[in-house]
């Protein structure tokens, strides 16, 4: 048989489509998962369709099929030129898209150790040396968990692109939850949510040494039940790793999709206050804040060769020196906003979903001041560490994260921790009080891979490449206490 996504398009073409393209997507997860010393679940789903996405009479128009034989994907292209032709009935100006070179490539994944290579006995043998760490009086919970994916995608349009790239994920993640009566203190390493994730191979386990951490985070969330409560008002904070990472993804990475600017995805909190006239004037943050969208860098978990319109990976700028300079954009939101040509960031969670504006890796550029010398030059503040939860508003401006930990840095030393920590602020006046980020060698890009949007719900696998910075004189305060 003809290959399968040039009989999508095709029959789309056939139909009456304007423009078509398709992606063939297979894909193979696999996690372990250990609770208190027992092997809580082995898990492996396989996914296997085509998506057929198509413009008729100015329309968009979307199919998929989990059967990938002829017959279904020809339905499948038939029923997303009548969808797109009922859509048209109700829609003002025809969809227009920015030109991409159609490309033809072929894009293996890259990894030193192949995970297929590591057994599922020491994947659970790793998992069950961490939990004997952990293992401690006080600790009432122990959890880890370690994942590989594997998707090949197959991306053909009406316009001559012809693309297939292979792709590798691989993460996991350890934490220890300590409870005395009321008080329940949990640590994690590395990272709380998916842990550390990254698109390369089972090295990314290896360089995490998980049971290297394992009794240190044990101890620290056991330590966490008799630390004092986090103080309450204003302070200097630094934020490192995870924290820092998720600052700038609930604060940057989803008020600079275009979707949500232009109001086409409302989703989980879903618009934004960096609205189209503040392109290029707005004062986002502090000269020393840098922001860029890369999905170019390699081992980044928003890292990919080519988007889901068949657009090149690249690096664009997003706040320069402090001011808002750029969005994550699509062929068709460029088209709107007359941007020029997308910088490539639509992806689809699977082939039966569309493709929608997601992040790349979204960092916060290093700065020229090493980590110690933040710290050293603080005179009372707090360095926040690990999220344990977060909240935003619609515009994505209010928000408050809160912290498994904070340690108390008192005349420019680390002098204790303390518990239930959690800090406030307001988008550019936080990120207009960030007086110091921290240089490259901090620098690591910190997987996301849960990062929720649209309707039906879409899970993006995104990454930020991020040091550390502080922020002066931010709210302070005890999670739970408003
Ligand atoms: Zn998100």
């Amino acid at each position: 048989m003809q290959g399968r996504t040039s009989i999508a398009i095709t029959s789309a073409l056939e139909a009456g489509a304007s423009y078509a393209d398709a992606r063939f997507v297979t894909s193979a997860a696999e996690t372990a998962r250990a609770r208190n010393g027992a092997l809580e679940g082995l898990t492996s789903a396989n996914q296997i369709g085509i998506g057929v996405r198509v413009i008729a009479d100015g329309a968009w128009g979307f199919a998929a099929t989990s059967e990938p034989d002829e017959a279904a994907i020809r339905a499948a292209a038939r029923r997303a030129v009548e969808l797109a032709r009922a859509a048209a009935t109700t829609r003002r100006n025809p969809v227009r898209l920015t030109e991409v070179e159609p490309v033809i490539d072929d894009v293996r994944a890259s990894f030193e150790i192949d995970p297929a290579d590591i057994l599922l006995q020491d994947r659970i043998a790793l998992l069950m040396d961490c939990d004997r760490l952990m293992n401690k009086s006080d600790v009432a919970v122990t959890e880890g968990h370690v994942s590989v994916l594997r998707q090949s995608k197959h991306f053909c349009s009406s316009e001559g692109a012809d693309i297939h790239q292979e792709l590798i994920e691989t993460g996991g993640r350890i934490s220890a939850t300590a409870i005395d009566g009321n008080e329940t203190q949990r640590r994690s390493y590395p990272g709380s949510h998916g842990g550390q994730v990254m698109t390369r191979g089972w090295e990314v386990i290896e360089e995490m040494r998980l049971a290297e951490h394992a009794e240190e985070i044990a101890q620290e969330a056991v330590a966490l039940l008799a630390a004092p409560q986090c103080p309450s008002g204003e302070m200097d904070i630094i934020l490192a790793g995870e924290m820092l990472a998720l600052q700038v993804h609930e604060s940057c990475g989803h008020p600079i999709e275009l979707d949500r600017v232009l109001g086409t995805e409302a989703s989980y909190a879903g618009t934004s206050f960096l609205t189209p006239d503040k392109l290029g004037t707005f004062r986002y943050g502090s000269d020393v804040v840098n922001i860029s969208a890369d999905a170019t860098i390699p081992g980044g978990l928003g890292s990919f060769a080519y988007d889901d319109e068949g657009v090149p990976a690249q690096r664009a700028e997003i706040v320069k020196n402090g001011i808002f300079v750029g969005y994550l954009t699509s062929r068709e939101t460029t088209a709107q906003l007359g941007l020029g040509a997308s910088n490539g960031t639509m992806r689809a969670d699977g082939p039966n979903r569309l493709p929608i504006i997601r992040m790349t890796n979204i960092n916060l550029e290093p700065g020229d001041i090493p980590m110690s010398e933040i710290i050293r030059t603080t005179e009372r503040g707090l360095l926040m560490d690990t999220n344990q939860s977060w909240s935003i508003d619609d515009k994505r401006l209010n928000f408050q994260f809160g912290c498994e930990v904070a340690r108390v840095i008192e005349d420019g030393e680390i002098t204790g921790i303390v518990r239930n920590p959690t800090y406030t602020g307001i988008t550019p006046e936080f990120w207009g009080a960030c007086d110091a980020v921290a240089d490259e060698e901090t620098w690591t890009v910190q997987g996301v891979p849960n990062c929720g949007k649209g309707e039906p719900g879409q899970t993006a696998h995104v990454g930020h490449g991020v040091s550390a910075a502080r922020f002066r004189n931010v709210q302070v305060g005890v999670l739970g206490d408003e």
